[in-house]
């Protein structure tokens, strides 16, 4: 059996129960060394446990090593950062995994973009202001259908949190002034939950300066939209002049 694991942002306690457990049980874990917290597999996993980086490996021998537990009826976890479903290049596994009949199954984790707005004490959703949260990225090495086209998206003015940019923020930015007022704030989030973390706030104006005055270059989310200003509607479900399925107005 092999299980697919979010990890989660990084903090150790942010990941699932059923995630955890799928861990003290592993005989062997796979992770991604550069993005995934050590710490996970030193504090949850069995001591013998057998620990592949797949920051060295290729997709064949990911799959390899998979197939070789499963003859000796070991159990694997591949461990993936935040949720496994977004930008997780779980899909070529688990097909892998189907054409050799091999069993797996899907325990989901905490995106990194949630953790950024838990850390951000921010809403992604709030009445007037944005109802819709777009996640994207700008184009990667596997070729443009992969990146979304951030001008684009843009015109909806909706939230938006950018995975896998921070390198490229400029670029980022130039295209979502397009739609986007100068004055729209954006937050980068370095290593969300992380010891060593880093928050930058600012607009469209002068996140890139702000940035590259960090230094930051690599694992961090980029967020915009006016849901990180101060103007919004109260919500209607807990308006008292609003009743709903599960309160009457006559109730209060
Ligand atoms: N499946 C992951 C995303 C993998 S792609 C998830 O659900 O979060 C890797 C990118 O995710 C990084 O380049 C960065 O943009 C983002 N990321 C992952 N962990 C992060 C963290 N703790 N803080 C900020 N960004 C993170």
């Amino acid at each position: 059996m092999v299980l697919f694991v979010g990890a989660g942002p990084g903090d150790v306690e942010l990941i699932t129960i059923k995630g955890m457990k799928a861990l003290q049980n592993a005989d062997c874990v796979i992770y991604a060394g550069s993005l995934v917290n050590r710490k996970l597999i030193d504090e949850y996993c069995k001591e013998d446990v057998t620990v592949y980086n797949s920051a060295n490996m290729n997709l064949d021998e990911v799959i390899d090593v998979m197939i070789n537990m499963e003859q000796q009826k070991k159990s694997v976890v591949r461990l993936h950062t935040g949720d496994p479903s977004i930008y997780g290049a779980i899909r070529e596994q688990m097909d892998r995994l189907i054409e050799r009949k091999i069993e797996f199954d899907v325990i989901p984790g905490v995106s990194s973009f949630v953790a950024a707005a838990s850390r951000l004490k921010e809403e992604f959703t709030l009445p007037s202001v944005s109802q819709t949260v777009i996640i994207t990225r700008i184009p990667g090495r596997t070729g443009k259908g992969e990146g979304g086209h951030i001008e684009e998206l843009a015109k909806h003015k909706a939230s938006m949190a950018i995975f896998l940019s921070v390198q490229s923020i400029n670029e980022v930015i130039n295209k979502l002034k397009t739609s986007y007022n100068d004055n729209t704030p954006v937050a980068v989030v370095y290593k969300a939950t992380w010891d060593d973390e880093k928050i930058i706030r600012g607009t469209i104006a002068d996140i890139v300066e702000k940035v590259e005055e960090a230094n930051i270059t690599r694992f961090a989310q980029i967020l915009v939209g006016d849901f990180m200003s101060d103007k919004y509607s109260l919500s209607k479900l807990y308006d008292k002049n609003f009743s709903h399925m599960y309160r009457n107005i006559s109730d209060n």
